[in-house]
């Protein structure tokens, strides 16, 4: 292990938020995540789930839910499958929908969702530098409302290029 990895693992092996309120659920964090520093001290932190964002107090999410323009993640819907679950404990008809999300034009949102992945993932180092990123959310729709259920990203390697080509354009 080198002197970076025992670093990174030194400043973030003590979890800094204990639990969320995501909804309607209460769920037990397992890791540290990089949160600014007056709500990563928090042990109870409120998360919309719409939009991500992160709060330190029940009044203020609840105000925040009553103006919370976010019915869904934003932008482009990628795949929708409405077939009827086989599974016999699902009694409401539901949508699995996955959505594409431009880090570059979808910033907040992007960084948001980074910083509550990170509260369940060890590894993940990406969280504020995150423009040549694009992230597919996985969501569950019944009823007109849509549940984050989960999310991957990919690197967009042409947008990495041309930010080098411009820094070393600039530099020279
Ligand atoms: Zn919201």
């Amino acid at each position: 292990m080198n002197e970076l990895e025992k670093d990174y693992q030194e400043k973030t092996k003590m979890k800094n938020i204990e639990q969320i309120i995501f909804g309607s659920f209460e769920i037990n964090t397992w890791y540290f995540s990089p949160y600014p520093e007056e709500y990563g001290n928090q042990k109870l932190l409120y998360i919309c789930e719409n939009c991500l964002k992160y709060m330190k107090k029940k009044k203020s999410i609840m105000k925040h839910q009553t103006k919370c323009t976010f019915k869904h993640p934003p932008v482009e819907v990628i795949y929708v499958d409405s077939t009827p679950s086989i599974l016999p404990i699902q009694e409401i008809p539901k949508s699995i929908v996955i959505y594409e999300v431009d880090a570059a034009n979808n910033k907040l949102y992007c960084q948001c969702l980074c910083l509550f992945a990170k509260l369940f993932l060890d590894h993940k180092t990406m969280y504020f530098d995150i423009s040549s990123f694009i992230f597919y959310i996985l969501t569950e729709e019944y009823k007109g409302k849509c549940n984050f259920v989960g999310y991957f990203s990919k690197v967009i390697l042409l947008r990495i290029r041309i930010c080098l080509m411009i820094t070393i354009y600039l530099v020279l």
